[in-house]
């Protein structure tokens, strides 16, 4: 088993060839993905359950990205709490802030940030945390209005080990993406050595942030490999035992 946990394969980037890529995925051995369903941002929110409803292979989840946080409004949560019921939906997300593109306002994002948590809290499901340059702030959030007992994941994690620490104490899981494959990522690739084995995760964020040898490329789920092949040599064991520790994982994070 190897999963996928984040990926975006709603994205128009694969409008031409998205079943050729799902194939690909399952040619390099992927066995399941997790469709995010942020997708353009509300009021559409089933961007990742369309995907989930269509494949066997998908797991989805919904949430109102950051960026989308000037959209949200009761109705759009309304229909959160609802689709956070179905079936396939693992976890709330991506949700969290960010500062680099700041596409909302900063206090906009913090409440629809903390509004979803009470969703996801309703729901009894975790969280996918999306974070750019607001890591302070995501962790003073979280350690506020998330019990740590429900756990979730830090989707992309990009920290050295001073940020992993903060976030294995939280209780959530670190999912590595292809940036820990880039030379220069040494405090990543420092935080993938130490970290728990049974609190990594894999996942491409396809289509963004390709892994070396693809970097620039158009990510997709097959490509991540070259992920699992980095996080094997970072810890020294195999390939097969960083899918199956990661898969393993998130299969208990989600009660799968
Ligand atoms: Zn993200
Ligand atoms: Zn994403």
């Amino acid at each position: 088993m190897l999963i996928d946990s984040h990926c975006h394969l709603d994205s128009d980037q694969f409008d031409a060839d998205r079943e050729a890529v799902i194939q690909r995925a399952f040619d390099a051995g992927v066995s399941h993905l997790v469709a995010i369903g942020t997708g353009n941002g509300p009021p559409d929110l089933e961007a990742g359950i369309r995907l989930a409803d269509r494949h066997e292979a998908f797991y989805a989840t919904v949430g109102v990205h950051p960026h989308d946080a000037s959209k949200a409004d009761p109705e759009v949560f309304r229909n959160l709490s609802e689709l956070a019921k179905h079936t396939k939906v693992v976890a709330i997300g991506e949700i969290g802030l960010d500062y680099h593109y700041d596409f909302s306002p900063r206090e906009v994002q913090r409440a629809v940030f903390i509004e979803q948590m009470r969703i996801a809290a309703d729901a009894n499901k975790p969280i996918v945390i999306h974070t750019r340059e607001a890591w302070d702030d995501t962790i003073a959030v979280i350690r506020e209005h998330w019990d740590a007992t429900r756990g979730g994941i830090m989707h992309c994690f990009s920290g050295g080990p001073v940020q992993a620490q903060q976030a294995l104490e939280l209780g959530f899981h670190l999912s590595f993406g292809g940036i820990v494959t880039f030379p220069k990522a040494l405090e990543i690739q420092e935080a993938a050595r130490m970290a728990p084995l049974d609190r990594i995760l894999v996942e491409t964020d396809a289509p963004y942030l390709a892994p070396v040898p693809k970097r620039g490329r158009r990510n997709e789920p097959a490509f991540m490999i070259e992920t699992v092949r980095k996080l094997a040599q970072l810890r020294g064991v195999t390939e097969a035992a960083i899918a199956d520790a990661t898969a393993e994982n998130f299969k208990r994070l989600c009660s799968l």
